[in-house]
Parts: C-alpha cells; sequence; structure tokens
C-alpha cells in the first residue's frame, strides 16, 4: 500500500496518469494479473524522471513493462508502481541507415515506419508484439535475426530519474532473450537501430510472408505470452513438450496449445496459477523423457500463487 502522501505527491505529478490498485490483467497479453500498488503512464520524459524521483523519495519500488506481451502475473498482483512508457512513442530517422525510436513504440509502429519509409533491416519484429523496450530487454527475435543486430545504442536513466546515460552497442551484452549489465533498475528510454534503405514494397511483402508463416504455426488469435520456455541448445521446447504427449493438456481454462506446444493459452478466465501448473507439468514431463530441464523465457513476475502477502 501506498501512504497517503506518497499517493498525493504521485497524483500531484501524473493526475488521471496513474491508478491505484489497478489491475494488471489489463496490461498483459495473457489477461491475467492482480492489482499493482499504482500503474502510471507518464506524459514524457521529463514526467517519467520526476515519477521516478518520487518513487525514490518514498522508498517505492517500480516496475518498467512495455505491451505485457512476455509476462505472467500471478492474482495477488505487484507492491511496486508499474510504469507504462507508451506515451514515449516517438520515431524519427536520423541518418541514412539509423533510425531512433522512444521505448514506448509498439512493434506495429515501428513496423509502419519502416513500410512508409522503405527501410528494411526490422522486417523480423513485425510479429513480434511488444514495445521497443521490451524487445530489447528481451533481445526478442526469430531464428535469424535479433535486436543485437540492429542496436546500435540505447538511452537508459537510472532509477531515481536523475541521469540520463547513451550506451554504445560495443558497451551492450545480449544473450538468448536477454540483456544484461545495465545498472540495476535502468529503464530503456530509446534506441537508435540500423536500417538500409530498400524498396516499399520489397519491405512490404517480406513483412507478409513472416506474418503468413506465423498465422499458420502459432495460435495468434489466442491470448498467450508466446513462448513459454526458452529453446535448449540444439532442439525446439515445443516439439521436446509435444514429444512427451501434453499438446492439448489443460489446467482451468488454460492449455498447452493444440497448435503449437510451447505457447500457454487463456481460453477465458485462467488464471496465473493454472498456467504455472501447466509449466510444471510441461518441465517435469519433458525431464521425465529426456533428461533436459526447461527453463521458461515468459518473466514470472510478482508473488507466486499461495505465497504469503
Ligand atoms: C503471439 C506471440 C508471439 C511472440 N513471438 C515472439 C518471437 O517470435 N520472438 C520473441 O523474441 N518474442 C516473441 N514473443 C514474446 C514478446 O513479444 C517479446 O518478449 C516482446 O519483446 C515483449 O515486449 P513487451 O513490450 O510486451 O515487453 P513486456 O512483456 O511488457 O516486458 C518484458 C520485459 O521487458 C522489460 N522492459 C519492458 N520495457 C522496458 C524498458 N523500457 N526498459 C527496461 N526494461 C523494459 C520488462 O520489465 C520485462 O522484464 C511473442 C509473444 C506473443 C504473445
Amino acid at each position: 500500500m501506498i501512504d497517503p502522501e506518497a499517493r498525493n505527491a504521485l497524483r500531484e505529478c501524473l493526475g488521471a496518469r496513474i491508478e491505484f490498485d489497478a489491475q494488471l490483467s489489463r496490461h498483459t497479453s495473457l489477461r491475467m494479473g492482480g492489482p499493482a500498488d499504482a500503474i502510471a503512464t507518464p506524459a514524457d520524459r521529463e514526467e517519467l524522471c520526476a515519477l521516478l524521483g518520487l518513487c525514490a523519495k518514498y522508498a517505492l519500488p517500480t516496475l518498467v513493462i512495455g505491451a505485457g506481451f512476455n509476462l505472467l502475473v500471478g492474482e495477488e498482483g505487484l507492491r511496486s508502481v508499474v510504469i507504462r512508457l507508451k506515451k514515449l512513442r516517438r520515431i524519427e530517422r536520423v541518418s541514412d541507415d539509423l533510425i531512433s525510436v522512444e521505448a514506448g513504440a509498439s512493434h506495429a509502429t515501428i513496423t509502419r515506419f519502416c513500410i512508409d519509409n522503405a527501410l528494411s533491416g526490422l522486417e523480423f519484429g513485425a510479429g513480434i508484439p511488444g514495445t521497443l523496450g521490451g524487445w530489447l530487454a528481451m533481445n526478442a527475435g526469430i531464428g535469424v535475426r535479433e535486436m543485437k543486430d540492429v542496436v546500435r545504442e540505447i538511452k537508459i536513466v537510472g532509477c531515481e530519474g536523475k541521469r540520463v546515460s547513451r550506451i554504445p552497442r560495443s558497451m551492450l551484452e545480449f544473450g538468448y532473450r536477454e540483456l544484461t549489465g545495465l545498472p540495476a533498475s535502468a529503464i530503456i528510454l530509446s534506441a537508435k537501430l540500423q536500417v538500409e534503405e530498400s524498396d516499399r514494397a520489397k519491405v512490404q511483402s517480406e513483412i507478409d510472408r513472416l506474418l503468413a508463416h506465423r498465422q499458420s504455426t502459432q495460435p495468434t488469435d489466442t491470448p498467450s505470452c508466446g513462448s513459454v520456455f526458452r529453446n535448449p541448445p540444439g532442439q525446439f521446447a515445443g516439439q521436446l513438450i509435444e514429444a512427451a504427449g501434453l499438446k492439448g493438456s489443460s489446467v482451468g481454462a488454460a492449455e498447452i496449445s493444440s497448435v503449437h506446444a510451447n505457447f500457454i493459452v487463456n481460453h477465458g478466465g485462467a488464471t496465473a496459477s493454472d498456467v504455472l501448473q501447466l509449466i510444471e507439468r510441461a518441465r517435469e514431463a519433458v525431464e521425465r523423457e529426456t533428461g533436459i530441464r526447461l527453463e521458461t523465457e515468459v518473466q514470472i513476475i510478482g508473488r507466486s500463487p499461495g505465497e504469503d502477502s
């Protein structure tokens, strides 16, 4: 709970752009997640820094999220001020081969910008739902290309909102679906991404090809968080789960997708605890069959179901 003095200060700073005791299920693609102490959507960078300053002053934990496409949040919610950057979404071309993108820009806006300006290089992101901030934090990608291949520098702000730093690509450490080595709780503000001039129809047709492939291989019309598990070296988690006979296995309204076994879908009303049970079921079955222990790719945040508050 946020005490009344801190609440007033936050409300004075953000007005209607902060909601207290707000449900996270409205902000996750799995449509799950209990209340956060507050969800803030700052209007611009200055307001974000002021918000971070207040959170530091009142010792309120913060968590920045993107569009929630890779999050599993428990029903118990989160004792944090959750920060969404969707109003920081400017994209501009800064040179022949670089665009500057703010962290809250969505995959759809970035893709549209590239098509409209006939820029190639980011087609792979068209079907990876989220925001630039989430793409970078997760080193999002497909087999052939990831964010690490296109980012040239990022700008971050420290958790107290006081210092903005520019970090060149050479100082960034990307791993499999992760970006490590940033200062603790740093928030990505923007990035410069490498592109190249191309032909608009060519860019569009590559995007169409990639999206059509997804439509035929993934359950794109049912709420999910994308791949639940990381692929073990040289293997595909989905194939291992399918081979263990778990396609279509369910707990409540959560189901290991019958289209792609590395996706868990919410048919309506599933809870995080249902999903966690399926995660354990898949993990145990695959370990039993193959000796491989699957690691989650989805970010599990908040208190686990059943944990004392
Ligand atoms: C149908 C579907 C298909 C998918 N396919 C793919 C795929 O092919 N490849 C792939 O890689 N992923 C895929 N995903 C997963 C997801 O799209 C990516 O992980 C994406 O990067 C999530 O972006 P987001 O903005 O929604 O981040 P969120 O899910 O909101 O957050 C993810 C992480 O990023 C951190 N974060 C977000 N913004 C910032 C910021 N500004 N500064 C610091 N940290 C930040 C959050 O704290 C969190 O730890 C898929 C998901 C779905 C639902």
